[in-house]
């Protein structure tokens, strides 16, 4: 199914133009098939900052102890 990341909604085979690009906002849709991009990115970003804050905790214990 063709998908369009910047509207974040599932588009129907006829509804995509010609040139492969969403007929709502125009930018090129895709094929949902992978993971989208920006999910990886909230992945990481979540996982980062969960390591960030784990590391202030255990410099806090330590600071603290
Ligand atoms: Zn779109």
């Amino acid at each position: 199914m063709p998908w369009c990341e910047t509207c974040g909604q599932g588009l129907d085979k006829d509804q995509v133009q010609e040139d492969g690009t969403c007929p709502f906002c125009g930018e090129e849709a895709t094929e949902h098939r992978a993971m989208p991009l920006r999910f990886k990115l909230m992945i990481w970003a979540t996982v980062i900052y969960l390591g960030y804050r784990a590391f202030q905790g255990i410099a806090w214990v330590v600071h603290h102890a």
